[in-house]
């Protein structure tokens, strides 16, 4: 008997009761007529008289403890409401996973604000285009690859809708509203008809910048150049330019930075020469302003533009261009702590 006793007497300690039915619940197993204690009381009639005194003492003890602890609870219901006691306060907070922004977005950003310092401002345009803004205002021959099926995406033929091959045609949409001085920075995703590998895809993102004022010259776009590549790859960033071609500049250049993996000294990355190949760039072909209605005697111009793919790859050392389109956690969690 002094072991149901004392399994009762533990059992009371760890009742809990969250409403009054559960109390009344509590109250009934222990303290009713037909509880557990009076059940004891019961067999207490026939306990031998020299075990009475203890374990009356005891049952009393118990009888006490259930009372008290029952009023404990009524009391405690009472003086809280449910919803207290529902919400702990106390409870440390859930930890909140957070995204991070793309590398892309990381390098377009890097670019634009490096052109916002200059006075650029942002311009931006659709990328289903028409044939005049893509190729025909700038300067590009009607027998022009470009113009190829092989090379770009034809919505419909004629006339001829195309998805934009480059951002170029948004400086065309400025030239047209807007009268010189025009000083403005193009970001925006691409499209090509190639074969997706780990070098080339479908679509990319380019961000062009544009200038035209009276007395633009290509010392200014050298300039700009220096300044640029002494912001995005560090100050003992060299550049060169090289003689290239494109439709919509003349004169024309590529321009290369000092391989910011080795410093210039020749490694893998830079092929071994010192140099890798960041952009191209020109003055604006005259034709293209006259084709804009901007009077290409008064006005001058250079562009510049750049595949954002290409200066995150320099950055950040990526391998594989599809990376950037695969939407992998495990490869853009890495980008969390940049800037
Ligand atoms: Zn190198």
């Amino acid at each position: 008997m002094i072991d149901k006793i004392n399994k009762l007497l533990s059992d009371i300690e760890e009742v809990k009761a969250t409403n009054l039915q559960e109390l009344e619940d509590l109250r009934i197993k222990f303290l009713s007529k037909k509880g557990a204690i009076s059940v004891l009381m019961d067999d207490f009639r026939n306990v031998a008289a020299e075990e009475k005194k203890v374990l009356g003492m005891r049952l009393n003890e118990l009888k006490n403890k259930a009372q008290d602890k029952i009023n404990e609870l009524k009391e405690n219901l009472e003086n809280s409401n449910s919803t207290e006691e529902t919400i702990d306060l106390t409870r440390t907070a859930y930890p909140v996973q957070l995204g991070s922004r793309h590398p892309l977005s990381l390098v377009k950003k890097e670019i634009c604000d490096i052109f916002k310092r200059l006075g650029f401002s942002i311009a931006e345009g659709p990328e289903i285009e028409d044939d005049w803004h893509v190729f025909s205002s700038l300067n590009f021959a009607d027998d022009h690859p470009a113009r190829d099926m092989q090379d770009t995406f034809f919505i419909a033929r004629s006339p001829e809708v195309v998805l934009r091959t480059h951002t170029s045609s948004v400086q065309t949409r400025v030239m047209e509203k807007q009268e010189p001085p025009i000083r403005i920075i193009c970001p925006g995703r691409v499209y090509r008809n190639e074969a997706i590998s780990y070098r080339a895809h479908c679509f990319f993102h380019q961000v062009e910048a544009l200038y035209i004022d009276k007395n633009v010259s290509f010392a200014d776009l050298k300039q700009v150049l220096l300044f640029f590549a002494k912001e995005m790859f560090g100050a003992d960033t060299k550049i060169r330019l090289r003689p290239s071609y494109f439709p919509f500049t003349e004169p024309s250049a590529e321009m290369d930075i000092s391989c910011n993996i080795c410093g210039g000294k020749g490694c893998p990355f830079c092929k071994h020469t010192g140099w890798v190949e960041i952009l191209g760039c020109g003055m604006v072909d005259p034709n293209v302003l006259e084709n804009c209605g901007i009077d290409s005697k008064v006005y001058t111009g250079y562009a510049l533009g750049m595949g954002i793919e290409r200066i995150t790859n320099l950055k950040y050392r990526v391998k594989d261009l599809r990376m950037f389109s695969e939407n992998d956690v495990r490869f853009l969690k890495q980008f969390e702590n940049a800037q």
